[in-house]
C-alpha cells in the first residue's frame, strides 16, 4: 500500500503542491479537471486522496489516510486528540474573528453584559472564546454564508475566518475581535507513525524542509 496523503480541493491542495514540488513530488491529476478522488503522484509509494476539508482529521485519525493537511480551525472543531501535528505548514493563513454589523455597538453590548446571539460554523472556537471573556452568548450553528446572519437579524455577531476582510466589507460588517491566527497543519496517523515509520518520517521531512526553505 502506498502512503496516503489526504488533502481538500481548493486552497489547501493548491498551497500544498509547491511544498511537495520542492522535493520533486508531483501530483499527476488536476482535481479541477478530473473527477478522480484518488490521485497518483510521480512516486509509486505516495498517493493523494481528496476529501472535504472538515473530513481530513477523520480520515487521518482512523487510518483512511496516513497523513493529511488541515486548517487549525478544522482541527480544533474536530478535536485534536489522537492526531499528531508535527508541523505548521504556514499555508492557507487567515484569522478567526468576531464581526458585527457596522451599526451594532458590540463594545457596549459586552459592557452591559447583554446576551449576544452569535452565528458560526466554528462553535467550539466561539464557545471557548466567549467563555474566556465571560461574555454570555447564544450560539447558532451555521454551515456557510455566516455574513448573512447579522444582516437578516438571525444574529448580532458572527465568528468566521477572515483573510483580506473584503467579504466583511462588502456586507457592511466590521471585525471587532481577533480570536486567533489560523494556518494549516500537517497531521499524522499515530499508528502509521509507528508501523510505517520510515516513509512517513521521510514525508514529514519533505514538508519540514519545504516550510523551512
Ligand atoms: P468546505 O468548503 O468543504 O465547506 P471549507 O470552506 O472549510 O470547507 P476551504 O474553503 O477549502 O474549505 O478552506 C480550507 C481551509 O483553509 C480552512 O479550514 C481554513 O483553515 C483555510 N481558509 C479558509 N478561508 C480562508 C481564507 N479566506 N484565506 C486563507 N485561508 C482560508
Ligand atoms: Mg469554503
Amino acid at each position: 500500500m502506498p502512503i496516503t496523503l489526504a488533502l481538500s480541493k481548493g486552497r489547501i491542495f493548491d498551497d500544498t503542491l509547491p511544498l511537495l514540488a520542492s522535493a520533486g513530488i508531483e501530483v499527476l491529476d488536476d482535481p479541477e479537471k478530473s473527477r478522480k478522488l484518488i490521485l497518483a503522484t510521480n512516486r509509486p509509494d505516495l498517493r493523494v486522496v481528496l476529501v472535504r476539508a472538515s473530513d481530513v482529521p477523520t480520515y487521518v485519525q482512523y487510518g483512511g489516510a496516513d497523513l493529511g493537511v488541515a486548517g487549525k480551525d478544522v482541527l480544533i472543531e474536530h478535536g485534536e486528540e489522537g492526531l499528531y501535528q508535527p508541523l505548521d505548514l504556514k499555508i492557507a493563513r487567515c484569522r478567526m474573528s468576531v464581526a458585527v454589523r457596522a451599526d451594532f455597538d458590540y463594545a457596549s453590548a459586552v459592557r452591559q453584559g447583554s446576551r449576544i446571539r452569535v452565528a458560526t460554523k466554528y462553535t467550539q472556537i466561539a464557545r471557548q472564546h466567549f467563555a474566556d471573556k465571560g461574555v454570555h452568548v447564544d450560539l447558532i450553528k451555521l454551515y456557510g454564508s455566516m455574513e448573512l446572519a447579522p444582516l437578516t437579524g438571525l444574529a448580532d455577531a458572527i465568528v468566521d475566518l477572515v483573510s483580506t476582510g473584503s467579504t466583511l466589507k462588502a456586507n457592511n460588517l466590521v471585525e471587532v475581535e481577533h480570536i486567533m491566527d489560523i494556518s494549516s497543519r500537517l497531521v499524522v496517523n499515530q499508528a502509521a507513525l509507528k508501523l510505517r515509520r520510515e516513509p512517513v518520517r521521510a514525508l514529514i521531512d519533505v514538508f519540514g524542509k519545504a516550510v523551512g526553505a
